[in-house]
This record gives structure tokens, C-alpha cells and sequence, in this order.
């Protein structure tokens, strides 16, 4: 199997969903093509693929027939089983790799490899049962955040503790599941970094996103993020480290808060602290598709293909992108008069609360 793939060349995506149709529409206009393998039948990327396969992430005869078909797999979600993606590697390459999956599928592992790398998270500790949250409430205090180790996202498989919450009943909440516990990080402001390393281990990265949330789902990203220099410096230092560590593939995104603390003159600077990591394209570097020269599409299907990586440099002077969740969709008529707006759909037919349907990017000729 050839390193670097050729012009007419397929790629196989495991997910179906709006990332996997950004990276189809990325891979066809450098004419590659694209296969996505997932189990749901309405998936907004089967609209925009050469070929898919629609069976479960454990039909091993499935996996093999796809894995045949490709030059080498990809994902748009990290949730991938393991056995699946060691039976794929096993036969086509998978990028990102092994590591990038195993670092970012369970919570616990994550911050342990964070800080063995010697970069910050929040205080955390591992919670097996009702017993030890307690321990972990006493010794990270209130309000603090229980999470699942795995699965989690959008805020599902999360409770923030306060006072007077009852422990034992929020543990069984969660069911019981293995998680941790993280001490609150009196943030300022989310940020994240959309990086890429390529084949040859080239690292290149887009400005900083501020990212602003409502109900535990994306809302707004802005870039550049308002945040000093040297913070926005040290985050993208932080992301190429990450991405050395993995030996990266392709897009990371790295999710970071932003605190002020006292320097030793006491002076207040802004210091980040690693919330979570991606291995894939993700929703805050959507701007990039109406306002860098290379998208992060294109950056993850050039990095995949063994390509050489493209500029991440940005038009305009600043650049909003807003989800459109549920209902929020049905404003996309207004969306197409305004002159500058960028509209997104994903082509879901059904606009659930709470579902992305789509997105529209405002490029800016002033600082927002
Ligand atoms: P997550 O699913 O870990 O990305 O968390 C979802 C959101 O919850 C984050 O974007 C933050 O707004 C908030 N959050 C998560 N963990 C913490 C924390 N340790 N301290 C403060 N806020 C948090």
C-alpha cells in the first residue's frame, strides 16, 4: 500500500455525519474519493460520497470488504471500537493512528497522557465508585464536574456537583460508570487550536478560536481569539507537542481554557489549560472553509493522503462562524439575502432540538 495516495485514489471515512460530507466535498474537489462506512442509512455524507457501506463497527466481513476498497481509512468521530480499528489497520493505513484514538476515547487516559507530557488540565481524579467520588468531592471541593470516562459529548455523560448535591444519587445517575471527577476551572474564555501535522511530520496551525457555548453545544467561534500573544503561542505550542507526541496524522483539535492567575510579581496573565483533544476535523474550525485559504478539510484530506500540508492563513480581519441548532435552520432564507453570509446545510431532514443542522460564517472586515 502506497504511503501517499495519487489523484483518483479513495479514501475511506468511518461516520457519516456532517464532518464526513465537509471531508467528502475537501477529498472530491482534489479528486479523490471518498467511501464512508456507517451503520445509519440517512447520513448527510452518503449525499456527497463515490461509495458507502451502511453495517454496524463490529461486521468484521464489512470492515474487511471496505478496508479493500479504500487506500486508507479515516474518521470523523473518536468513538471508534478498538477491535475495529486494529482490524482496519491491519489492512489499510488508518490515520491518525491508534494513539490519537486510545489518548482521546477515555477521559481518565487523556489527562494522564496531558500531564505525563507535562501540560495542564484541570485537577482530576479517577471515580470507580459512589466511595471515591466522595474522596475525590473532599479533596477537589465544590462545584467540581463528574464525567463518564467514555462516550461522552455535548455535556452528555456529565453532572456538575454543588453544594448540597447528593453524591450517591448522581453517581448512579451516570450509572455507575467508570469517570472522573475535574475541579472547576474558573475560566475567562474557551479556546481551541486547529492543528495539523502531515506525513512528513510538517505542523501547521490555524489562529486560536474563541469558542462560546450554550446547553453544552457549540454556539459561536471567533477567530482570531482575543487572548495576549504569548497565550496564544504557548497554545499552539502546546497542540504541536501533542500532535509529536501521537505521532499525528491529519487534524487535531485541542480544547483549551483560558484562566488569569498571578504571575510570581503578582501580575495577572493568561495561562491555558487543556480541557480535551479531538483526532479529527471539529465543529470550532468550520470558519476555516470561508476564510483560510486551505480549509480544515482540505488540511485533514492533504495530511491523510500524504500531501503536502497547505496555508492556514486567514482573509479578512476577523471571522464569526454560528451554528444552526434545531429550528435555527429555518432562518436559512434570511441567511441567503444577507450579503457576506456564508451558508451551511447539512441536508438532515429532521431539525431535532439540540441537532446541528448546519452553520453560516461571517467573514469581518474589522477585529469583531
Ligand atoms: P466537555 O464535554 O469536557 O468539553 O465539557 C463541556 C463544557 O463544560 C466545556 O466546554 C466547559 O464549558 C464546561 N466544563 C467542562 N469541564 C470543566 C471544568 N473542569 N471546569 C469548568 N468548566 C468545565
Amino acid at each position: 500500500m502506497a504511503e501517499r495516495l495519487s489523484p483518483g485514489d479513495t479514501i475511506g471515512i468511518l461516520g457519516g455525519g456532517q464532518l464526513g460530507r465537509m471531508l467528502a466535498t475537501a477529498a472530491a474537489r482534489l479528486g479523490l474519493k471518498t467511501h464512508i462506512f456507517a451503520p445509519e442509512t440517512d447520513n448527510p455524507a452518503f449525499d456527497v460520497c463515490a461509495a458507502k457501506t451502511v453495517a454496524a463497527y463490529d461486521n468484521e466481513a464489512a470492515l474487511q470488504a471496505f478496508a479493500e476498497a479504500v487506500d486508507v481509512v479515516t474518521y470523523e468521530f473518536e468513538n471508534i471500537p478498538a477491535h475495529t480499528a486494529e482490524l482496519l489497520a491491519a489492512l489499510r493505513p488508518v490515520r491518525p493512528g491508534p494513539a490519537a484514538l486510545a489518548a482521546s476515547q477515555d477521559r481518565l487516559t487523556e489527562k494522564d497522557f496531558l500531564n505525563d507530557l507535562g501540560i495542564a488540565t484541570a485537577p482530576y481524579r479517577s471515580v470507580e465508585d459512589a466511595g471515591a467520588l466522595a474522596r475525590a468531592v473532599g479533596e477537589l471541593g465544590r462545584p467540581s464536574i463528574l464525567k463518564t470516562r467514555r462516550l461522552g459529548y455535548d455535556g452528555k455523560g456529565q453532572v456538575t456537583i454543588r453544594e448540597g448535591s447528593d453524591l450517591g444519587a448522581i453517581f448512579r445517575g451516570l450509572g455507575g460508570a467508570p469517570s472522573i471527577l475535574e475541579g472547576f476551572v474558573p475560566f475567562t474564555k474557551e479556546v481551541s487550536v486547529i492543528a495539523a501535522r502531515g506525513l512528513d511530520g510538517a505542523f501547521a496551525a490555524y489562529d486560536v478560536t474563541e469558542n462560546v457555548h450554550a446547553n453544552h453545544i457549540l454556539s459561536v467561534s471567533r477567530a482570531p481569539a482575543k487572548i495576549d500573544a504569548d497565550c496564544a503561542a504557548a497554545a499552539m505550542a502546546t497542540a504541536r507537542k501533542i500532535a509529536e507526541a501521537l505521532d499525528y496524522i491529519g487534524i487535531l483539535a485541542v480544547e483549551l481554557f483560558v484562566t488569569d492567575e498571578p504571575d510570581e510579581n503578582g501580575r495577572l496573565v493568561q495561562t491555558i489549560r487543556v480541557n480535551e483533544i479531538a483526532p479529527r476535523v471539529h465543529n470550532s474550525g468550520h470558519w476555516t472553509l470561508d476564510s483560510a485559504i486551505c480549509s480544515q478539510f482540505e488540511q485533514h484530506i492533504r495530511a491523510i493522503a500524504g500531501w503536502p500540508l497547505g496555508t492556514t492563513r486567514r482573509h479578512g480581519a476577523a471571522v464569526e462562524m454560528r451554528n444552526l441548532i434545531g429550528d435555527d435552520a429555518n432562518a436559512y432564507d434570511a441567511i441567503l439575502r444577507e450579503p457576506g453570509a456564508c451558508l451551511h446545510l447539512y441536508g438532515k431532514a429532521e431539525a431535532r432540538p439540540g441537532r446541528k443542522m448546519g452553520h453560516v460564517t461571517r467573514v469581518l472586515d474589522h477585529d469583531g
